[in-house]
């Protein structure tokens, strides 16, 4: 059976950081998608579109690696897909405890989805969207934090 994964995450935008965990999990797995959860109520910098371009930007050389987005509950998404894996990035204790709860309930919803940390690298732990997204409104210089294959 293939080892397929998720990686789901807003990716507004998608950072450096987020990069080096596909790529890494690709290499763990027949098949990463990287999956970006549409929340109705939630406000983004980028639209859907913009998002799902630079994704497929940065990872259209890499044959295993798909972008997709999704509505409702990561786990039915991930049963839809037929992944038995979901892949989160770990940056420090507040990123744990927080997807520590998050994979305990997703194993019991999820009828045993296995969640698989990647600690981040230390050159990437402090790079956060949310920070990469007040720099860009402020219009500051973010490109250090953002994949090369991306324009703001
Ligand atoms: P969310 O909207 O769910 O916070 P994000 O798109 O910000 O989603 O993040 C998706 C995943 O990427 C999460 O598991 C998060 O911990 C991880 N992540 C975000 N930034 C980094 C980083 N700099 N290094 C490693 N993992 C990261």
């Amino acid at each position: 059976m293939k080892k397929i994964a998720v990686f789901p995450g807003s990716f507004d935008p998608i950072t450096v950081g987020h990069v080096d965990i596909v790529r890494r999990a690709a290499s763990l797995f027949d098949k990463v998608i990287v999956a970006i959860g549409i929340n109705s109520q939630k406000k983004y910098l980028y639209s859907l579109e913009e998002r799902i371009e630079k994704l497929e930007n940065v990872f259209e050389e890499n044959a295993n690696i798909f972008v997709e987005s999704y509505e409702g509950l990561t786990v039915k998404y991930c049963q839809k897909v037929g992944a038995q894996f979901l892949i989160r990035g770990l940056r420090n204790a507040s990123d744990f405890d927080y997807e520590k709860q998050i994979s305990q309930m997703n194993a019991i919803v999820g009828n045993g989805i296995e969640t698989i940390f990647l600690i981040s690298k230390p050159e990437y732990s402090h790079i956060s969207s949310t920070l990469v997204r007040e720099i860009i409104k402020g219009k500051g210089d973010a490109s250090s934090f953002l994949p090369k294959e991306i324009s703001l």
